[in-house]
């Protein structure tokens, strides 16, 4: 029945403050809500993508969290409570993806002054180069160059290419990562390459890197995080999941190893990069038993049940410019399959 009120309760929920109502009842009490986000705008990131909200949003988010008395706990904590059927009214965690430079300039003194605890699904090979993700920073420039067209063939990419902010340029950024891949580039040269377009999109790329905008925290930064608080956790190295088990465990161990030397602390919990998790690698992730606790998709998912395994936790993607009280009831109610994806390898960042 729940399912079936799914979307009136979507509507509802806006206008009603449905999830207030049902935050103190015992169905709501079982359930662990995972806030998912992923970037905090230094410019206008979040006119770009939908995974980048502003510093302003997230802090009344972590306002209305604190005003409404909701319980915000550790990431193990709240498992381990999940576990024992001992979880407190109104629990949440509040979680990161990727590890952007942007948590450590805003997210990281909003939760301290907030005094919540959270945790950030760090991928780690471009948190060694000072230079934008380079596939993001493709996409960015060629969503702010919109109405210009660009040529690729200086970059390996035959054609001329029509830039819009309507289009999503996914097989475009494909075909240039795929000509930097081909030509071996290092992420330096390809900082060059994406330096070079942006010059010919009109767009400043020195602010860009001023800023660091769609570059990831340093080694120094993560540390500095973990050493206040923050629970640093594995996102693979290259974010990617690969379906070969061998290059899958390897991007899980390289993400631990790095981690452990930059914070001193060995990670236990895994996130799916890109919400592409797969059945067939929970028994490949459950061989590092005891060092990796828990998976969890990073894409919005089920309720999480008491009864339910640990071992698949899903999330609420919070960044989407929906209302907490929205965003709780999308959590309550997407369907558990929404996100499995098959056959297809996720999208490397290296
Ligand atoms: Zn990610």
């Amino acid at each position: 029945m729940l399912r079936l009120m799914k979307l009136t309760a979507l509507g509802l929920a806006r206008s009603s403050g449905l999830i207030e109502a049902i935050a103190g009842n015992r169905w709501r009490q079982s359930r662990l809500l995972i806030l998912c986000y992923h970037g905090l705008s230094l410019k206008d990131e979040h006119q770009w993508r939908p995974m980048f909200v502003t510093p302003d949003f997230f802090r009344r988010r972590l306002e209305i969290l604190a005003r409404r008395h909701y319980r915000v706990l550790r990431l193990d904590e709240a498992l381990a409570k999940v576990r024992e059927g001992s979880l407190p009214p109104k629990a949440v965690v509040i979680t990161f993806d990727d590890g952007f430079h942007d948590f450590h300039r805003f997210g990281f003194p909003a939760l301290g002054e907030f005094g919540f605890p959270a945790t950030v699904y760090q991928t780690t090979y471009y948190s060694d180069h000072a230079c934008p993700v380079f596939n993001m920073v493709l996409s960015y420039l060629f969503w702010r160059g919109a109405g210009r067209r660009l040529d690729g063939a200086h970059y390996g990419v035959p054609g001329v290419f029509e830039l819009s902010h309507e289009t999503e340029h996914t097989a475009l950024v494909d075909a240039f990562v795929a000509a930097a891949r081909k030509g071996s580039y290092t992420a330096e040269q390809r900082n060059e390459i994406a330096a070079a377009i942006a010059s010919e999109l009109g767009v400043d790329y020195a602010e860009i890197m001023r800023l660091r905008m769609l570059q990831l925290m340093t080694a120094g930064e993560i540390g500095e995080i973990s050493a206040g608080g923050i629970d640093v956790q594995l996102h693979t190295h290259r974010h990617r999941a690969p379906l070969d088990e061998r290059l899958f465990l390897r991007e899980i161990d390289e993400n631990r190893e790095w981690l452990a030397a930059a914070t001193g602390v060995v990670p236990k919990h895994f996130c799916y990069p890109s919400g592409q998790y797969r059945s067939e690698f929970w028994p490949l992730a459950a061989r590092r038993a005891g060092r990796l606790r828990n998976h969890l998709r990073s894409r919005a998912g089920y309720p999480l049940i008491r009864s339910a395994p640990v071992a698949q936790v899903p999330r609420f993607h919070a960044g989407d410019g929906g209302r907490v009280r929205v965003v709780a009831l999308r959590f309550f109610f997407l369907p558990a399959a929404s996100s499995r994806v098959s056959g297809e390898d996720s999208r490397s960042w290296n």
